[in-house]
């Protein structure tokens, strides 16, 4: 740290002009996740510690800002991190004079936000400082320089995903790679996944299988069960109850992601989903994958799980998800009809929005169906849309 203090005061101080003095001198700091918060104080004091370097190069204290608001956030994107925006900012309204930073590439993983520092530092004459020396963005050499680091920041960033993915992939395709276990399996401290060993939690599950043959629709299903009152064994996979099972009314999305599991038909699966970029949200992790044919999954070992259906069961399931799929599609284009207060009725009951129903021969009605999407069981309530947009177009309108 003292050595490139001085390099910095000393060695190239004639880049640090009475301009940039008159202005601010930010000291960004960050570091990645609170665990490296945690974990590298040393490296956050020494970020710190770059308040020392603005002193010794001429600014007075008072001019000596630090931005530290990111601390504990990525930096493969700007988005989400205020700190890193207010930097631009503040170099934008031309406050600043010089930017201080450990490795100050790495404080914008991705190329587009550091170029877009770059860019507005060249243009307000703002000087970049790291540990290795200062830079004017301004000038020909300095920005190659600077460029090149962003460069291989990112390609670094690029490098420890990949490895990080191909080590899942690999234990993946041993077999080897844990993966939850749905309702009906559990796993052995030895990492085996067995049937469950409660008689009942593997009866609904056949039940479940046997009336989807019999039904032909998740839905169906999903109201059989809410008439004869079964419920799913579930077992808390996380927290101290570990282990336990519980016993939850069926969900339709939780019958519609049993029946495509794999895992019933004895199958270790991996990579039935992929990002869709288009899908993703910033800052929500889950949210953007879909899924992929069978045919494209990453691993696909088959016959190495105690199995509740055969194969080829598994395999007609999937096609009467898919034939039903395109039939609702088929017949699920809105009709178009007079309803004044379509999508805007909420259920006074249970709170849902309420579901505008245009039949063909029915004049439209406002129906609550949240019970019924969900677990299959009746209407909550509906009504008639014209006595109530007549009523509301009276007092409103
Ligand atoms: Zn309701």
């Amino acid at each position: 740290m003292s050595v490139s203090t001085t390099q910095a005061a000393t060695g190239f101080s004639t880049k640090v002009q009475p301009r940039h003095l008159e202005r601010l001198a930010v000291v960004y700091v960050r570091q990645s996740s609170l665990q490296q918060v945690q974990h590298h104080q040393e490296s956050t004091r020494a970020q710190y510690g770059l308040k020392d370097t603005a002193a010794r190069m001429g600014w007075p204290s008072a001019r000596v800002v630090v931005i530290d608001e990111d601390l504990g956030i990525s930096g493969a994107s700007a988005e989400g991190r205020n700190g890193f925006q207010r930097l631009l900012a503040e170099v934008a309204l031309d406050h600043v004079g010089i930017i201080l930073g450990v490795e100050m590439s790495r404080l914008a993983r991705s190329c587009k936000d550091w170029y877009q520092l770059l860019e507005l530092c060249a243009a307000f004459g703002t000087l970049i400082g790291d540990l290795d020396g200062i830079y004017d963005p301004g000038q020909y050499n300095d920005r190659l320089l600077l460029g090149l680091k962003g460069t291989m920041s990112e390609a670094e960033l690029h490098v420890l995903r990949q490895r990080l993915l191909q080590g899942r992939e690999q234990k993946a395709r041993r077999g080897e790679l844990v993966l939850p276990v749905p309702s009906g399996y559990v796993r052995t401290p030895g990492g085996e996944v067995v049937l469950d060993p409660d008689e009942e939690v593997r009866a609904v599950v056949r039940a479940l299988f046997e009336q989807f043959e019999r039904l032909g629709s998740a839905h169906a299903v999903l109201r059989h069960f809410h008439r004869h009152g079964i419920r799913l064994g579930m077992r808390v996979c996380a927290g101290p109850l570990c282990g336990t099972l519980q016993w939850r009314r069926p969900q339709a999305s939780t019958v519609v992601a049993m029946l495509r599991n794999p895992t019933y038909a004895g199958a270790y699966v991996y990579g039935r989903s992929v990002f869709d970029p288009r899908r993703q949200k910033p800052g929500r992790p889950g949210v953007g994958r879909v899924r992929v044919a069978p045919e494209h999954w990453l691993v696909c070992r088959r016959d190495v799980l105690p199995a509740y259906i055969s194969w080829e069961t598994y395999q007609r399931n999937l096609a009467q998800l898919a034939s039903n799929q395109s039939r609702i599609a088929q017949k699920g284009a809105i009709r178009r009809g007079r309803a004044l207060l379509q999508g805007l009725v909420v259920c006074g009951r249970c709170g849902t929005r309420m579901f505008t129903y245009f039949g063909k021969r029915v004049h439209p009605r406002y129906l609550c169906l949240r019970e019924r999407h969900h677990h299959g069981g009746p209407c909550c309530q509906g009504l008639m849309a014209r006595g109530l947009d007549d009523e509301v177009s009276r007092i409103v309108l």
